[in-house]
């Protein structure tokens, strides 16, 4: 074989991986079909370094987000990336929230968050004064960061432990060969002129949106496995910049019935700027012919400007002073779902069977992907030595 380790993808997650793997000195090979590392969901999405209260206790989301926050936290603070401790409150607006406050605090300390504790209302008018709510979950341990940052220090972590990190590198062929993988780049944009193959014993499959069609490319029947990825859109709109500084927090409302996102929040990057969003919009571009066929690369990441009136009627309930206008449309992001309803676990799973040994992919790495992206490369790491031993 050329080489140990093959990773398809060069957002957060698989710049981690590429950092675990070399560290654990195999020879490896990250590669990111686009111009640069972390364009993707990576760089589209509320920056959060997430607690890990919302999900079931013993989920890899539960876990990997608790480990993860740790891990990332460390990492950043080691290598220079932006992160910042700025604590998160989860609000009750009415009485009758209150015990999702109390679940979620429950839950959280089953999942072993750290610090996790409710707040009455006479505390939150004196931790966020501009807030109108009856109670809230004070998570003081979350923080934002620099996502794409942290992406690229991962990967320069993994060059200089050897790994060969390539932008303009789309995978377009996985061929299971003995012992291992034949993997096809094709070059993608204007940075990179030639194509080539190569063989891997491991192939790593971290393509986030597009994972369904690289698991489709190693002749994974992805529609039998429930694999097919329901992208959907997740809206920012920016407030005006005179209520910078009003909230120094992030704010959450308690998360929507449906676990299908966490509601809309007020997020804060590092220079406390105040953004609302994401919300959930059904995305109908249907990628999966995409990965390995002739169809560009183009995302619709439009927002429009219309979903402003949810948004001010939701935020509305807990920022008394914000008004229509102060809302102007910012970004959007991409979830890869594997499922629109109710909250699905990640999957991390390495194949076992003859014809696909040595493939491991990530499917459904959407929200706490950011934060889990650590413990995700940690477990691939698990599940490659494992493999050797
Ligand atoms: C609206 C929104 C808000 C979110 N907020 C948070 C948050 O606050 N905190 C949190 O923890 N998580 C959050 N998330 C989730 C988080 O952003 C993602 O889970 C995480 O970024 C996923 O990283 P990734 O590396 O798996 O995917 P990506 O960043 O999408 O990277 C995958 C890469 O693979 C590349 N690729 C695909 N196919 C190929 C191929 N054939 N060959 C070569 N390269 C290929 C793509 O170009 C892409 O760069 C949010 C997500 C969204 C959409």
């Amino acid at each position: 074989m050329d080489i140990d380790a093959t990773v398809v993808g060069g957002g957060i997650v698989g710049c981690a991986v590429a950092a675990e793997l070399s560290g654990r000195g195999l020879t490896t090979a990250l590669l990111e079909m686009e111009s640069g590392l972390a364009h993707g969901t990576t760089s589209r999405n509320s920056e959060v370094c997430h607690g890990g209260m919302y999900y079931p206790t013993g989920s890899l989301k539960a876990r990997f987000c608790v480990e993860g926050r740790r891990m990332l936290k460390e990492f950043c603070e080691t290598a220079g990336v932006g992160y910042r401790e700025c604590g998160k409150l989860i609000v009750a607006v009415e009485e009758d929230e209150i015990p999702h406050l109390e679940r979620l605090l429950a839950l959280g300390q089953a999942n072993g968050v750290e610090d996790l504790r409710l707040v009455d209302q006479a505390e939150l008018q004196d931790l966020e004064p501009q807030i109108t709510a009856v109670s809230g979950l004070l998570s003081p341990r979350t923080g934002v960061l620099d996502a794409e940052g942290a992406a690229r220090a991962y990967a320069r972590l993994a060059e200089s432990r050897g790994a060969q990190v390539m932008t303009g590198a789309r995978v377009t062929q996985l061929e299971k060969i003995e012992g291992g993988w034949q993997v096809t780049i094709t070059p993608l944009g204007a940075n990179r002129a030639e194509g080539w193959t190569h063989t891997s014993r491991v192939v790593v499959n971290a393509a986030g949106l597009w994972a369904d069609g690289v698991a489709a490319l190693a002749g994974i029947d992805v529609a039998a496995r429930g694999w097919q990825l329901h992208l959907t859109k997740g809206n920012y709109f920016a407030v005006a910049d005179a209520h910078a500084g009003r909230v120094s927090r992030l704010i959450y409302p308690v998360p929507p019935a449906s676990g299908t996102s966490l509601g809309v929040h007020v997020c804060l990057d590092l220079g406390g700027q105040m953004k609302l969003g994401p919300d959930l919009q059904k995305y109908d571009h249907d990628l999966r012919e995409v990965a390995g066929g002739e169809a560009g690369i183009a995302l619709d990441y439009s927002v429009d400007p219309a979903r402003g009136d949810a948004f001010f009627a939701d935020a509305r309930r807990f920022l008394p002073w914000l008004e229509r206008d102060d809302l102007v449309p910012a970004m959007s992001g991409l979830r890869p779902k594997l499922s629109t309803t109710g909250l699905v676990d990640f999957v991390v799973q390495r194949e076992e069977e003859a014809e696909l040994a040595g493939l491991i992919n990530l499917m459904g790495i959407e929200s706490p992907g950011l934060t889990c992206g650590p413990a995700l490369a940690r477990e691939v790491g698990r599940l490659v030595a494992e493999m050797d031993a």
